[in-house]
């Protein structure tokens, strides 16, 4: 969005979240990311995870998001506290004469949260809200373990501590419990035992609480949990582990097509390179009904969810006035219903159309629906769905003639889909940072993608570490090419970096790993494919590096770690670090 966009937005929403206090934030009712395996919840993805208990999600599967403590902290925000877990925003809004806009304001003025503010402030501040941006991950299964991930987030990396053990790497502490010197000891990274006693282990994997992940009372919650909060969501996204691994994904997208919903945005966030073509394919199916979801069986399902209605009506030419000199059509003129294929104008009709936004059925009504020759109108279906009480046109049928199988318009089960795919590099420098990744089938998926689905776009997630920073130019020209080829809207892409582990992180690299970025920063300018916010992306990772690269900072710890970490990773993965990251072999010697 622009980002005059966004500061009007904002201006519109900041007095409205001062009338109910300073500190109030609606992205504390309405988003919520779920970490079903690990059973933790949090409101945005600034404030620290936190909990779920088991004792309130069985008297109601809401707690999922209204914990007792996320409810304390809304109360907090009423009172115009800040909540502590918040400081993320409270940073930026304590900032003396800066100019700087807090998350708060940010996510409180995008639409979902927005659309929702009398929803939220015409409740007592401990309703059970029903979230408009859900973000959710069911399992920590996942076929890749890159460098910078950890075994409670991916049973591949679970497996490889389980067969290996934890890294040996150094730390600052004492050496003895009764030193008084901070000097350099041993630590333990990826430690299993570690992650036991911080209670970050999946639920399934704990050994004091190991359920079958079947049987995991989190996900069963949600299950039973989605249902009444689905009308209200703008944005589900699901991420993981892998979510092209997890039943829960397709049961979900599955959900979706039965359930079609005209407002939701759905993201996934994937590696786009499952173990096995079968799960792809099986993955590309049903992305492919959801945009062409009608036919029988479909029909059916819709039936008995009992939210359909159908309408099947025509219009004849009888009536001279009905098109208007802007050449639109006249609600008020059409001639005739007909409901159900019954000959007779049903009188139970007209309060159901009332409830319709009438502007977008007669929308429905256009030239291509009229015959040439008689003037007639064609005979059209409308499904209807209500939702928070309207009802929504969800696509229509045209038919040539009574009895003629409908051309489907203007329909789909959701509004837009949009594919977060992980990709830190391309080749074999991406394959070494995702392993065990295939960059070729990755290549190839996107194609499939791209080829063959028009609501869904990619936005390659670059988590850009140290190890990136060669690569980025062709990174970026990989971007570029695929924009070139489907449209620059329809690829994207975003470099986060990396602030953990720190011996992954780009602030270690030595001054001249700059040059690349330079670069690539003429390289971006040089092409219209890339957009104003793509390319400031870019600048700010270079101004960051520029910060800490250039700046008087101690990194010796940190680079001993990489040379550490490095080794043992290819040890255990018979890799060969220096064989594909040639460019990096000064700053390896010296890290060693
Ligand atoms: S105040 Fe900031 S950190 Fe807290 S929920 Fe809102 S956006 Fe997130």
């Amino acid at each position: 969005m622009n980002d005059w966009r966004i500061s009007e937005k904002i201006d519109k929403v900041k007095p409205l979240l001062d009338d109910i206090s300073p500190t109030f934030c609606l992205a504390k009712w309405l988003y919520v990311q779920i970490h079903l395996p690990h059973g933790l919840t949090q409101s945005c993805y600034h404030p620290p995870a936190h909990n779920i208990p088991l004792d309130e999600l069985e008297q109601n599967p809401s707690a999922l998001h209204n914990t007792k403590f996320k409810i304390a902290e809304r109360k907090q925000m009423v009172l115009g506290k800040q909540p502590p877990g918040c400081e993320y925003c409270w940073k930026i809004e304590n900032l003396k004469n800066s100019e700087q806009i807090s998350d708060r304001l940010y996510r409180s003025s995008e639409d979902w949260a927005a659309e929702n503010y009398d929803y939220i402030t015409d409740n007592e501040y401990n309703f059970n809200v029903k979230p408009a941006y859900l973000e959710v991950n069911f399992s920590h299964a996942c076929n890749q373990k890159c460098i910078y991930c950890s075994p409670h987030l991916s049973s591949t990396w679970y497996d490889e501590i389980e067969e290996f053990g934890p890294f040996k790497l150094k730390t600052l502490g004492k050496k003895f419990n009764h030193s008084t010197t901070i000097t350099e000891v041993d630590h333990l990274h990826n430690d299993i035992k570690y992650l036991e006693e911080q209670g970050k282990l999946p639920f399934e994997v704990r050994k004091e609480n190991k359920v079958k992940k079947k049987d995991n009372p989190y996900v069963k919650a949600f299950w039973k949990w989605l249902p009444h909060i689905y009308d209200n969501l703008h944005h589900l996204r699901m991420t993981g582990g892998e979510p092209l691994m997890h039943k829960d994904t397709y049961k979900v997208l599955n959900y979706i097509l039965e359930n079609p919903s005209p407002n939701l945005q759905i993201g996934i966030t994937t590696n786009l390179c499952p173990s096995n073509n079968s799960t792809f394919e099986k993955f590309i199916k049903i992305l492919k009904k959801l945009e062409n979801p009608i036919d029988n069986n479909v029909l059916k399902i819709w039936e008995k969810n009992n939210y359909l209605k159908e309408i099947t009506y025509f219009a004849k030419n009888d009536n001279k006035n009905i098109r208007q000199k802007d050449g639109s059509y006249k609600w008020q003129n059409w001639p005739r219903f007909i409901v159900n294929d019954n000959e007779k104008v049903d009188k139970e009709i007209e309060p159901t159309l009332s409830r319709i936004d009438r502007k977008k059925i007669v929308g429905v009504f256009n030239e291509k629906n009229r015959n040439e020759t008689t003037g007639d109108f064609f005979y059209k279906q409308l499904w209807l769905k209500p939702i928070n009480n309207n009802w929504r046109c969800l696509g229509s049928t045209d038919f040539e003639k009574e009895g003629n199988e409908g051309i489907v318009d203007n329909f789909s089960a959701y509004e837009h889909l949009m594919l977060y795919v992980s990709l830190d590099s391309v080749g074999k420098q991406a394959e070494y940072m995702r392993y065990p990744l295939d960059f070729k089938i990755l290549e190839n998926n996107v194609h499939l993608i791209l080829k063959n689905l028009t609501r869904t776009n990619i936005t390659f997630i670059n988590t850009f570490n140290l190890l990136s920073v060669s690569s980025i130019q062709y990174f970026l020209e990989f971007v570029h090419n695929l924009k070139n080829e489907y449209g620059f809207d329809k690829v994207t892409f975003d470099i986060p970096f990396l602030e953990y582990p720190n011996w992954l992180a780009i602030d270690i690299l030595t001054k001249d790993f700059l040059q690349y970025m330079y670069d690539t920063e003429k390289y971006i300018t040089e092409y219209d494919t890339f957009s104003e916010k793509e390319i400031k992306k870019v600048e700010r990772n270079i101004r960051y590096m520029e910060d800490k690269i250039l700046g008087e900072n101690d990194y010796s710890l940190q680079r001993k770690n990489f040379a550490l970490y490095i080794d043992q990773l290819d040890k255990r993965r018979n890799t060969n670090f220096l064989k594909i990251f040639p460019e990096y072999t000064e700053f390896y010697n010296l890290c060693n």
